[in-house]
């Protein structure tokens, strides 16, 4: 008998009347004879929620409380769904993160599993039961509670599928599949059937929040069969896969935007061989990330350097700078924010050359000025004004053709 892992989002899940309908779904597939193990993220926006109480709280509260906070959300849910299920005839049973074993390194609020100790939930599934597990938390190996990053569900889903050895890992949600870009704000956007992990890992690290990117990360490491479809319809959902050929004369899959971010930059630092690694150095100690970094010369003794980061970790950033400002040996620091990052994601630039140089062209047309760029073999990426995001999103939906329906060329 097969496994099968079904994950459903918080806005799947938001009213008692919205988990009984999870709740009929899911019995479905009990009812094909599937062993099924279904893994919910909290109700709603609890865990916005819970966040609020926090800072009515303190500004500065210790991760160690919050995740003891955030993994509340998911255990009402659990429990709600179980009950559900049980009241429809199909016995359930919940299970904690900790009591679904998911072991995660000792990491608080960003935390990656590290095993997955399925005996308990193997014992269940052999009675006969549908496992309702928490998503988004684990345990450490020494009995502290974590959890793993916004979006995390996704994730615990995946890793659940891999332990398992399940058919398929599904991810139910609000929307019906993995779009060429947010149909949220690019209401041109179009379902894809089929998309592969290294483009969906991309689009997933560029800002398309339909998936967590170490779900993606750990699908692709594990070979799970996964797919992104509706909580509510029945058609078919998007496959994520190994290798996905291109639409008929696409080069582009998907449109990314991300907003909320900083650009910093170091005005007349010493050139010396270990300036770069002394400036990175002190911004990872303080565990702020860098995305995208250009050091331009100046002169013969002097540079100046830019790089992005998120603008939650601006102040802190410019402290730690500030603070070795002699030892690090540069002449001052200025930041723009109220920027946002649009990428264009697609393995078919790979044999193109001209792309990273339609996509300037596209964006200056509207007058979208570019502050940063960065490239991979798949992606563009630029930084533009934040107010112009969406609308570079959908210059560039429209510029790469996503929004037409391509034939398949398998
Ligand atoms: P859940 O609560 O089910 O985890 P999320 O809000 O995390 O749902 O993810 C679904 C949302 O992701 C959609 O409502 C949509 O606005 C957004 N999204 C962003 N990029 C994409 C994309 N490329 N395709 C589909 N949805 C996307
Ligand atoms: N409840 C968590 C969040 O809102 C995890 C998830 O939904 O995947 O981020
Ligand atoms: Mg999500």
């Amino acid at each position: 008998m097969g496994t099968i892992v079904i994950k459903f989002g918080g806005s799947s899940l938001s009213t008692t009347d919205k988990i009984k309908q999870a709740a009929k779904r899911i019995a479905n597939y009990k009812e094909k004879g599937k062993k099924v193990v279904v893994v919910v993220s909290a109700m709603g926006k609890t865990t916005d929620q819970l966040l609020q109480l926090a800072e009515q709280i303190t500004e500065n509260p210790a991760k160690r409380e919050m995740d003891m906070l955030l993994a509340t959300g998911e255990q009402v849910s659990i429990s709600l769904l179980s009950m559900a299920l049980t009241e429809m005839g199909m016995p359930a049973v919940s299970f904690t993160g900790w009591q679904a074993g998911i072991v995660t390194e000792k990491v608080h609020s960003n935390a990656r599993i590290v095993d997955v100790k399925i005996d308990p939930i193997e014992r269940k599934l052999s009675e006969g039961k549908i496992i309702v597990a928490a998503g988004f938390q684990g345990v450490t190996e020494d009995g502290e509670i974590t959890t793993l990053g916004r979006g995390g569900s996704d994730t615990t889903a995946v890793a659940l599928a891999a332990a398992l050895g399940a058919e398929r890992c599904l991810i139910c949600t609000d929307v019906t599949g993995v779009y060429t870009s947010d149909p949220r704000y690019v209401p041109q956007a179009r379902k894809l059937p089929a998309i592969s992990y290294d483009e969906m890992l991309e689009l997933a690290n560029l800002g398309a929040g339909v998936l967590h990117p170490r779900a993606v990360e750990f699908a692709k490491n594990h070979k799970v069969s996964l797919e992104v479809r509706s909580s509510t319809e029945d058609e078919e959902g998007t496959v994520i896969e190994e290798e996905v050929s291109m639409e008929n004369n696409l080069i582009v899959r998907g449109v990314a935007f991300e907003k909320d971010m900083t650009r910093l930059t170091v005005f007349g630092l010493k050139n010396e061989i270990t300036g770069l690694s002394s400036i990175f150095s002190e911004l990872a100690k303080s565990e702020i990330d860098v995305d995208i970094i250009i050091q331009s010369q100046t002169d013969g003794n002097k540079t100046n350097l830019s790089f992005s980061i998120k603008n939650k970790d601006r102040q802190a950033a410019v402290n730690v700078l500030e603070s070795q400002k002699e030892t690090l040996g540069f002449e001052s620091i200025e930041y723009e924010a109220g920027l946002a990052k649009v990428s264009i994601v697609g393995s078919g630039m790979v044999s193109n050359p001209g792309v990273a140089a339609q996509m300037f062209q596209v964006l200056a047309d509207k007058d979208i000025q570019i502050k940063m760029v960065s490239t991979s073999e798949i992606k563009v990426s630029a930084v533009v004004e934040e107010a112009k995001m969406h609308a570079a999103a959908q210059t560039l939906h429209e510029a790469f053709d996503l929004g037409a329906v391509a034939e398949e060329v398998k």
